[in-house]
């Protein structure tokens, strides 16, 4: 008897810490699966093709957009786009596998809509310096980069509300643990454990 995997949407602002929180949880849990989305954004240093991302043209994005192969799409920060593959995450959830999207909250907002049994945690910061001392320090970003990061993350908190968890990353393991214990909760909401009760009502 497999239960159908989880679609966990977890994001919030850039630099808020979300990769980091995702990556963690990755390395204490089984049976989950990060959906890895496809961009026209460069690949940062370390980053690796079908792993942090599938990097693409906007030539060929465009053509998986006319194919409807996304969940959803965003020009996020105005300037790259980034999707979800529709079909890596049916695929993994029908196998019994929860999938995080780790996405930004304009997409996440469209990912509710389309899929209303998505467990939706926004991922707030402690307050609003350290996720812009966050954003310098991951030392990816240029000044201009940060600023407009920044001035998007003040538009996303107020969208935070339109969200099922909200979860502040100050300590990490705190954090983690917390997502944890909404996975676990979520496993055991009564909607995702009809198999269960129809099995046990068979027995009887
Ligand atoms: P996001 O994926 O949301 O853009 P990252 O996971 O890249 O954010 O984190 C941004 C920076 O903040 C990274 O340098 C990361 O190491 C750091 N960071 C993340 N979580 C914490 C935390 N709880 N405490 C201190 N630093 C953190
Ligand atoms: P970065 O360029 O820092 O990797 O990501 C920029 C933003 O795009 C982050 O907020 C990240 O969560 C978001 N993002 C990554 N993949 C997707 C996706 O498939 N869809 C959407 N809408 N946003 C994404």
């Amino acid at each position: 008897m497999t239960q159908k995997g989880l679609l966990l949407v977890v994001s919030g602002p850039s630099g808020v810490g979300k990769g980091t929180i995702c990556s963690k949880l990755m390395s204490e849990r089984d049976n989950i699966k990060m959906s890895v989305s496809v961009t026209t954004r460069q690949p940062r240093p370390g980053e690796t093709e079908g792993v942090s991302y599938f990097f693409r043209t906007e030539e060929e994005f465009m053509k998986m957009v006319d194919a409807d192969a996304f969940l959803e799409y965003m020009c996020v920060f105005g300037k790259n786009h980034y999707g979800t593959p529709k079909s890596y995450v049916e695929e993994q959830r029908n196998a019994g596998y929860d999938v995080i999207l780790e996405i930004d909250v304009k997409g996440a907002l469209k990912v509710k809509e389309k899929c209303d049994d998505a467990v939706m945690i926004f991922i707030a910061p402690p307050d609003m310096d350290t996720l812009r001392n966050r954003l310098v320090g991951r030392g990816t970003e240029t000044p201009e980069s940060v600023a407009r990061r920044f001035g998007e993350a003040i538009k996303e908190i107020g969208l935070a509300q339109q969200y099922d968890y909200i979860i502040v990353n100050d300590n990490l393991d705190k954090a983690v643990g917390q997502v944890q214990s909404v996975i676990s909760a979520e496993h055991s909401r009564v909607m995702n454990n009809t198999e269960l009760i129809n099995q046990l009502k068979g027995e009887m």
